[in-house]
């Protein structure tokens, strides 16, 4: 019997191994099974040269498990004394300190940097044994053996078939692995698609009320998946399948992409757009990523483009440098690489299945636009591809390209300064009213009510000169769209500043909400009073509410416009009968009133032109008196009208429908509008 110390530097690698990698302790079992499907595959690759005799015979993977021990059998090439000396006793371990200092939270980086991956079995075992038999003719079958110490022993011994047995002995803290369903659905993790079959036990079936063994291996992987083979060969059921078969819980997903590259890398794999059906769905990490057909990482981030991560699917390239830190992935040009080619194959595609299937697109549009959304968004190159097929959808449920939309609209939605107006809507029910206005004009009304679509919106403004974006509701239908034409307002000054004046009393106090009151023209059939927000005002609100840093905007009060509507019937009976009700209060009001405009025009007349030194005092303070007198008569004036406009049920009931129409009637508001609007009808 041989024995030896491990060929490394450092004084004994295992508790470091141990420590350095406690989270990822689970690799060790992709690594122990990679090592036998690599011994599988380099032995039938010397069979196919001619250079192994004999049978190969089955050359499935075997996994089994003891009360103490897991083993991992292969009949691939073995080793002989030599080999086992050369491969796993000679540790290159150079500079291992430092490296696993600067490492330590990545186990992958580790393992890939040592070669440690038949080590790893030390970090879930406190002994193992390796018995191995060449597959070169008469060759000695060896045990080595190591209890995680840098001793070992090697020694001849019995075996009858080639190939190699990994008995771990696992460790106490460790005994977790032994447990049938812990280690199945290790081998479901790592092992669902290596290239040679693995079997766990045998399967099992019910048999007279209890569970008991067949002959039949229980073959935990599929050794051909989907994205290994040409995608000539497959159909779309085939894709679905495979989907099904990567997330059982999952709805059909909207589309998928076979990707398969190997010129300047080598990279293969599906990639699917799930089906939102809510937040919850919209996860990272959902692709997995596999090297040659073992599972790496369900972790993406840096090798497909930021967007494309919320998608699913499998990517495989044994290109990527998987066992390198993050950082490292970021930087690396390769790497880039890979994600430009993954952007572009995508927006390729959407592109193609656009123009072959425009119906089919569009049914899956919504869909699919958060997808597509967030590359716009963060993806300069993919907005470039991607504005020829995004698209735009109308409160009546009509689709338009980009390009489509601009046609329609631009005879009828551009201002007199030539801005092309995109109108939209982001509740198709609550702004009702107003969409059905703007469609009586003749204009058209987009539905921007996904969660990306107020980001989208800015990032249109920006790439589209002269192109703006207004809520319907955010003014009355004649001022959304500014044109030349001009509007005869038929109420004097006086009596506008008078109806303003009564409705103004009448708005509710809320906190935090502002009113401002005016008078206009608006036909009469329009209704008699309208509440607007301002596009520029809510935008600002909106974007203080996601972004930090301007939370002046969120600050400050929620401004309306409520418009009063001169021209509507209701509007006119409530001023004649204000008129008619108030003038004997008023008139001799608006006679003293317009006596002292009179003298107040004299005054500021004689002043006017002249430095301030050079008015007399007396001048001064006649123009002041009068200027107080003038605003003390003024607010007796509003007095009389808000006490007026105070017991006018109808103002009420005016205001109140409007302030309904915009969700703020609330509370005991909603309750005495419901009371007032009894009374009335009877
Ligand atoms: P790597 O797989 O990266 O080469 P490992 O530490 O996993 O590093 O394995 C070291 C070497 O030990 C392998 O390259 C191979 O030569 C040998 N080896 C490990 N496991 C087996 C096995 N099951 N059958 C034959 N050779 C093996
Ligand atoms: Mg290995």
């Amino acid at each position: 019997m041989q024995k030896g110390n491990i060929g490394v530097t450092t004084e004994n690698i295992f508790p470091i191994i141990k420590k350095f990698l406690y989270s990822d302790h689970e690799i060790f079992l992709r690594e122990l099974i990679s090592n036998a499907v690599d011994a599988t595959q380099k032995l039938k690759t010397l069979a196919s040269k001619g250079e192994m005799k004999g049978e190969m015979g089955d050359l499935t993977i075997r996994v089994s498990l003891d009360k103490d021990t897991i083993t991992i059998s292969d009949r691939g090439l073995g080793m002989t004394a030599e080999e086992i000396d050369k491969y796993i006793n000679q540790i290159a371990f150079s500079g291992a300190n430092d490296f696993l200092a600067k490492y330590k939270d990545d186990a992958n980086a580790i393992i890939g940097h040592f070669g440690l991956g038949f080590y790893s079995a030390f970090m879930v075992a406190k002994k193992v044994e390796l018995v191995t038999r060449s597959y070169r003719e008469d060759a000695q079958a060896m045990k080595w053996t190591c209890d995680g110490s840098p001793e070992f022993t090697l020694e001849e011994t019995e075996k009858a078939d080639r190939g190699t047995d990994i008995i771990l002995y696992i460790d106490d803290d460790c005994r977790e692995f032994l447990e049938e369903s812990r280690l199945s659905s290790l081998l479901r993790k790592y092992c669902h698609f290596l290239p040679i079959p693995v079997a766990f036990g045998k399967k099992k079936e019910w048999k007279d009320g209890k569970q008991v063994e067949t002959e039949e291996d229980n073959v935990i992987n599929n050794t051909t998946p989907l994205w290994t083979r040409k995608p000539s060969e497959l159909k779309d059921e085939d894709y679905k399948a495979f989907y099904r078969e990567l997330y059982p819980m999952s709805d059909e997903p909207l589309f998928w992409i076979h990707l398969n590259v190997d010129y300047p890398f080598n990279l293969t794999g599906i990639l699917y757009f799930p089906r939102i059906k809510s937040n919850i769905d919209l996860q990272k990490n959902k692709i997995q990523l596999y090297c040659n057909q073992v599972y790496v990482t369900d972790s993406v981030e840096g090798i497909v483009p930021d967007f494309l991560t919320l998608l699913h699917g499998v990517i495989d390239s044994p290109d990527i440098p998987l066992n390198v830190s993050r950082s490292y992935l970021q930087s690396d040009s390769n790497v880039k690489k890979i994600s430009t080619y993954i952007s572009k194959k995508v927006s390729d595609r959407l592109q193609s299945i656009f123009n072959s299937d425009r119906k089919d697109f569009e049914s899956k549009w919504d869909d699919l636009k958060i997808f597509i959304h967030y590359g716009m968004l963060t993806e300069e190159d993919f907005y470039d591809k991607a504005n020829k097929f995004a698209l735009l959808k109308d409160t009546d449920a009509h689709y338009y390209t980009y390009e489509e939309y601009q046609n329609l609209t631009k005879g009828e939605q551009t201002d007199k300064e030539g801005n092309l107006i995109y109108l939209y809507a982001n509740n198709a029910e609550e702004q009702f009213s107003y969409i059905e206005a703007a469609k009586n004009k003749g204009y058209n009304v987009l539905l921007m009510d996904g969660q990306l679509d107020v980001a989208l919106i800015s990032l249109l403004e920006r790439k589209n000169e002269k192109t703006r974006f207004t809520r319907v509701d955010s003014d009355v239908i004649d001022r959304l769209i500014v044109k030349d034409e001009v509007h005869e307002t038929t109420l004097d000054g006086n009596k506008r500043e008078m109806l303003a004046t009564m409705f103004r009393s009448q708005m509710p106090r809320i906190d935090k909400v502002e009113f401002n009151v005016e008078t206009q023209a608006l036909g009469e059939n329009v209704a008699p009073i309208l509440i607007t927000q301002s596009e520029y005002m809510r935008r600002m609100k909106e974007m203080a509410r996601i972004q930090p840093g301007m939370s002046f905007y969120g600050e400050m009060p929620d401004m309306f416009n409520v418009v009063v509507n001169t021209d509507n019937k209701l509007v006119k009976n409530v001023l004649e009968d204000s008129e008619a009700t108030c003038a004997a209060d008023l008139t001799p009001l608006e006679l003293t009133l317009s006596d002292l405009e009179k003298r107040h025009e004299e005054l500021h007349k004689a002043q006017e032109g002249k430095k301030d030194d050079e008015i007399a005092t007396a001048d001064k303070d006649a123009l002041e008196e009068v200027e107080k007198k003038m605003s003390e008569e003024r607010a007796k004036k509003d007095s009389i009208l808000s006490d007026y406009a105070g017991k006018n049920s109808i103002i009420h009931q005016l205001v109140d429908l409007a302030l309904l129409q915009n969700n703020m009637l609330k509370g005991e508001a909603l309750s005495k509008f419901i009371k007032r609007s009894i009374d009335l009808i009877g």
